[in-house]
């Protein structure tokens, strides 16, 4: 564990502030390894999961280099809106008191709010591949005025079938001076199609599975396949009034299957996958957030 602070790295005021506020002590080991090249300007390749504070990785530099002028300099893409709307939260409190304009760009909102919203100032844009290059090719955005480009979660990405989009994104982003690639897993696909599009990149690494966080205990069971209902079944009944369960499944239909199986068990539980409409989403999660619903079962559009 190497003892290197936040406060040995000179950072801006503003975003020291913040992460000091929030509690931050020392950068996680992806922060360690790529913030010191990023704020120099270098590209960078990292690898790195979710859990593993990579978003302020890249944020931090970001942040750092764009100013708060109305015009977009920084754009991260993302797979889905989930993650978007997660990491344009985190860079916004990261930003601290700096004024810059975060906007979230994804598809399934309404699209001429979101135009005014681009016409009248934006300073960093964090969004999906599709939505943004709707927004450029009605001239809502101008992809020549950003210099840096960060894709998160690249491997995701590749796997939605946005490589493409992402392709088209960076052939007219011809002012762009840093490029930020992030992803689990570098599967050759990536790495053979963004090989010409950086520049000497830095590659780093980390083993980081999850930053940790003292409050929360972790704990599992082994169980046998045909057993897996009956233990879920046992967690539920063992919970208190006021605890709340999210249930991860990988697939859409083993979310649906689960629903029926505990339902039947009269379990009732919310359910949130990628073909439910954005609204449903929203209303699904806030429900969630309430406590409205107690158990809610997900694939990982929800993490
Ligand atoms: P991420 O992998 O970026 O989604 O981050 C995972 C979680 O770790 C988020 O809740 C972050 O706010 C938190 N986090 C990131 N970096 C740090 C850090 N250096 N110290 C404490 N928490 C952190």
């Amino acid at each position: 564990m190497s003892n290197i602070s936040f406060i040995n790295w000179d950072l801006p005021e503003h975003i020291l502030d913040a992460i000091v506020a929030k509690g931050w002590e020392q950068p996680t080991e992806i922060q360690r390894e790529a913030i010191p090249s990023a704020r120099l300007g270098r590209d960078i390749i990292g690898q790195a999961r979710t859990g593993s504070g990579k978003t302020a990785a890249f944020g931090i530099p970001i942040l750092e280099k764009t100013q708060p002028t109305g015009n977009p300099q920084s754009i991260v893409l993302c797979p889905t809106r989930e993650l978007a709307t997660q990491v344009c939260n985190e860079l916004e409190w990261i930003q601290g008191d700096k004024g810059l304009i975060i906007l979230p760009v994804y598809g399934g909102t309404d699209i001429e709010k979101q135009a005014k919203k681009l016409d009248s100032g934006v300073d960093v844009i964090v969004g999906t591949p599709g939505r943004v290059i709707d927004m450029t090719k009605r001239k809502h955005l101008n992809l020549e005025g950003i210099s840096v480009l960060c894709l998160d979660e690249a491997d995701r990405m590749l796997d939605m079938g946005f490589w493409p989009d992402i392709s088209w994104i960076f052939s007219n982003m011809s002012n762009r001076n840093q490029t930020l690639l992030f992803s689990a897993t570098f599967p050759q696909e990536i790495i053979d199609s963004t090989d010409e599009f950086l520049n000497n990149p830095v590659t780093v690494m980390s083993d980081d599975l999850e930053v940790e966080v003292p409050e929360i205990e972790q704990k599992w069971i082994k169980i046998g396949r045909a057993n897996k209902l009956w233990g879920l079944g046992r967690i539920l009944i063992n919970m208190d009034n006021s605890d709340q369960c999210l249930i991860f499944c990988n697939t859409k239909r083993m979310v649906e299957l689960l629903e029926d199986r505990l339902g039947k068990h009269r379990f009732s539980c919310a359910t949130l996958h990628g073909d439910m409409s954005q609204n449903k989403r929203e209303k699904v999660m806030s429900g969630f957030r309430d406590g409205e619903n107690k158990t809610l079962i997900a694939t990982d559009v929800a993490a």
